[in-house]
C-alpha cells in the first residue's frame, strides 16, 4: 500500500486563490482593500527570504503590503514604538513581527504590544487564551495549515485519535487546541513521552512538530492513518555533491508512505500552507475589524 500524497503546494495555491477572490469584492463592493505590515529586524539571511515571499504573496492577493525593515541595532523602544504606530494605522489589518528578533530585544514584549486584533501570527496571549477557551480568535498559521489540509481531507474530524508530537507554542500547542475545537481525541507527545512509538501507533491523525530528521519511522503509524509532518530539518545530501544538503521533515517519509493513508511531503506539504494562511488571517482580521461576514473556510 502506498498513502496518498497530500500537495500542499497545490492546496495553498487554492487558499490563495480564494483570498484574492475575496479581496477583489471588497474592493469592488466596498472599495476597501485589507493591509499586512510585516517588521524585519536585522539581516538574518533566512528571515529576509520569508519576509521577501510574504511581501509577494500579499500583493498577488491584492492586498496592500507595508514593509518595514530595520537594522539590527534597533531599540527595543524604537520597534515599540513602531508597533504602536502600526497598531494606530487604519490601513494596516495585521502585523506580523519576524521572529527571532536580536538578543537586546524582547520578545514576549513585543508580541505583547500587537494589538491582539492585528496579531495574524496568533503568538498574543490573548488569542492564545481565545483559542483555549473556544472563542473566536486569531489562531497561529502553520497549524491553521494543518487543520485546512486535515478537514479537506476527512470532513469531520469528530472522535478520531489525534497525537500531536512536539508542545510548542507556536506549533504543538495551538494544533492540539485546533484538533480539540474540531472534536477529536487529543494526546499531547513531548521528549519526556514514555513509548512514544505506541502512542504514535493509536493515532488516526499523527502530527510531528519536533525539529529531529526523520525520527518517526513508519513502523510507529497506524495502518490508514493521516500524517501530517510539520518538520523541516537541513541535511547533509553527499549524493547530490559535495557540501550539498536537502530537507527532510521529522517523519522517515520512504517508510511511513508504505503505512500511512495519506501522508505530508516535505518540502511541498505543510510549508506552503503558512504563509497562505498569514493571508487568510489577514483577510479574517479586516472582516472583523470591518464587521464584514468573515471568509468561508479560511478561519479555525
Ligand atoms: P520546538 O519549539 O523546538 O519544539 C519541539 C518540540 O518537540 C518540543 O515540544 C520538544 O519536547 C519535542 N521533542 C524534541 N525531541 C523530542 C523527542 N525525542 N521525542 C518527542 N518529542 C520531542 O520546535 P517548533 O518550533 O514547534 O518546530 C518544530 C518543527 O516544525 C521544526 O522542524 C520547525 O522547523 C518546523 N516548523 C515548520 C513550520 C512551517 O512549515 N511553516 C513552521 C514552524 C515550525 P519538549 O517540550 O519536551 O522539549
Amino acid at each position: 500500500m502506498s498513502a496518498e500524497i497530500i500537495d500542499g503546494k497545490a492546496f495553498a495555491a487554492t487558499i490563495r486563490g480564494k483570498v484574492a477572490e475575496h479581496v477583489a469584492r471588497l474592493r469592488t463592493e466596498h472599495g476597501l482593500t485589507p493591509g499586512l505590515a510585516v517588521v524585519l529586524v536585522g539581516e538574518d539571511p533566512a528571515s529576509q527570504v520569508y519576509v521577501r515571499n510574504k511581501g509577494q504573496q500579499t500583493e498577488e492577493s491584492g492586498m496592500a503590503s507595508f514593509e518595514h525593515r530595520l537594522p539590527a541595532e534597533t531599540s527595543e523602544a524604537e520597534l515599540l514604538a513602531l508597533i504602536a504606530r502600526l497598531n494606530a494605522a487604519p490601513a494596516v489589518h495585521g502585523i506580523l513581527v519576524q521572529l527571532p528578533l536580536p538578543d537586546h530585544i524582547d520578545s514576549a514584549k513585543v508580541l505583547d504590544a500587537i494589538d491582539p486584533a492585528k496579531d495574524v501570527d496568533g503568538f498574543h496571549i490573548s488569542n492564545v487564551g481565545l483559542l483555549a477557551t473556544g472563542q473566536k480568535a486569531l489562531v497561529p498559521c502553520t497549524p491553521l495549515g494543518c487543520l485546512m489540509l486535515l478537514r479537506d481531507r476527512h470532513g469531520s474530524l469528530a472522535g478520531m485519535d489525534a497525537v500531536v508530537v512536539g508542545r510548542s507554542n507556536i506549533v504543538g500547542k495551538p494544533m492540539a487546541q485546533l484538533l480539540l475545537r474540531d472534536s477529536a481525541t487529543v494526546t499531547i507527545a513531548h521528549s519526556r513521552t514514555r513509548d512514544l512509538a505506541g502512542v504514535c501507533r493509536r493515532a488516526d491523525i499523527l502530527v510531528a512538530a519536533v525539529g529531529r530528521p526523520e525520527m518517526i519511522p513508519g513502523d510507529w503509524i497506524k495502518p490508514g492513518a493521516t500524517v501530517i509532518d510539520v518538520g523541516i530539518n537541513r541535511i547533509p545530501a553527499p549524493e547530490k555533491g559535495e557540501g550539498k544538503s536537502r530537507l527532510v521533515g521529522d517523519v522517515h517519509f520512504d517508510s511511513a508512505v508504505q503505512v500511512a493513508g495519506a501522508i505530508t511531503p516535505v518540502p511541498g506539504g505543510v510549508g506552503p500552507m503558512t504563509i497562505a494562511c498569514l493571508l487568510a488571517n489577514t483577510l479574517t482580521a479586516f472582516c472583523r475589524a470591518h464587521g464584514l461576514a468573515e471568509p468561508e473556510g479560511l478561519t479555525a
